[in-house]
């Protein structure tokens, strides 16, 4: 039972590799790699941008004391990047028809929506795009952890496995144009010895009308399934969206655990035949709990510490606490 991955196969899973390969079957989306510097910085950076800092805390003491006693400033401030490449964001969004969804080599921050007004991962602006990636778990899993674990598959592979980033290795920021998606119609499709053994929803609610309509939906993602025997590993995980009599390819995972395999478990995924006729499809059943209303991804919010960190102070305050915590911990 196979339940280590290879390097190559992580990156043959990575965006700009299965995108360059299936692009006519994916929702339209801009690949810049590699990533901007000055945004690799940004987010490996640790500390609080505060936008346009024009007071100080002094400042917003003295106004609240009404004491206009002089005292050094302290600018509080950390890494942005640059204009240019602000403005190649903004460019990017406005050619995308003004809104995007963002991701790194292999994730998007959904851990991070609750960051966001609207609570979704639409971005219509550069800073929104930032802010979700800076603020995502997820996204920190792309930046240093996307090869532990790995194998090497063959002596080839060996240079790969003793450095933390393959030498072929690059980050990329990917901007796929938003669009509105009923989660209802995403499945998950599990390809197995280039066969397609398992599909499962992606959303986590019962929808009375799935079992019916995946007669249709079958077809579409088989055809799609067909459609990715270029994909180089026999092994893979696909997830699509079905609308309107077409399915969409939306992202390509890697075969082992590190991908969920929401309604199967993994050791089921590894024992399935992978010549077994037509795929075992699953669907949340009827009288599950649904999860609406409930907190996705909760663990991955502000840590507790900040939290204390925070009481009681106004934002340029904590930003400056922050700051001098973080220094304490890096010395
Ligand atoms: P996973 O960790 O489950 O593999 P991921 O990080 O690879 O997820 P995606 O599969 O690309 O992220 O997208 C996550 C979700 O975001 C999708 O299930 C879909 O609901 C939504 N989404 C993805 N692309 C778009 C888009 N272009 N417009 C609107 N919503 C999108
Ligand atoms: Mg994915």
């Amino acid at each position: 039972m196979a339940t280590k991955v290879t390097k190559k196969h992580i990156l043959n899973c990575q965006f700009s590799n299965w995108y360059s390969l299936f692009r006519t079957l994916s929702p339209k989306a801009r690949v810049i790699k590699p990533i901007p510097a000055s945004i690799l910085r940004y987010l490996n950076e640790d500390g609080i941008y505060i936008k346009d800092v024009s007071n100080t805390i002094e400042d917003l003491t003295d106004e609240e004391d009404g004491n206009g006693e002089e005292q050094e400033d302290i600018h509080v401030s950390s890494y942005y990047p640059d204009k240019p490449t602000i403005q190649l964001i903004d460019r990017i969004i406005s050619e995308l028809d003004g809104a995007v969804v963002p991701k790194l080599n292999w994730s998007s921050p959904k851990d991070a929506l609750w960051m966001m007004p609207t609570g979704t991962m639409k971005c219509t602006s550069a800073e929104d795009v930032l802010l979700l990636l800076k603020s995502s778990d997820f996204i920190a899993h792309d930046l240093d952890y996307a090869f532990d674990d790995c194998i090497e598959e063959d002596a080839q592979e060996a240079d790969l496995t003793n450095q933390k980033f393959p030498s072929e290795f690059s980050h990329e920021l990917i901007l796929k144009e938003w669009f509105p998606i009923h989660s209802s119609t995403e499945f998950r499709c599990f390809i197995k010895g280039k066969n397609l053994v398992a599909i499962c929803q992606r959303d986590d609610n019962y929808y009375d009308f799935l079992e019916d309509d995946m007669k249709e939906f079958l077809p579409l993602l088989q055809d799609l399934a067909s459609k990715l025997s270029e994909f180089p590993d026999p092994n893979f995980v696909f997830d699509a969206y079905v609308q309107k009599n077409r399915a969409w390819l939306i992202d390509i995972n890697p075969f082992c655990a590190r991908t969920d395999g929401l309604l199967f478990a993994w050791t089921e995924l590894y024992a399935m035949d992978s010549e077994a006729e037509g795929p075992e499809i699953r669907l949340i059943p009827k009288g599950s709990m649904p999860s609406s209303g409930s907190a996705n991804f909760y663990t991955n919010r502000v840590p507790f510490d900040l939290i204390a960190a925070s009481q009681g102070e106004n934002i340029l305050e904590f930003a400056e606490k922050m700051q001098s915590l973080a220094s304490e911990s890096a010395r």
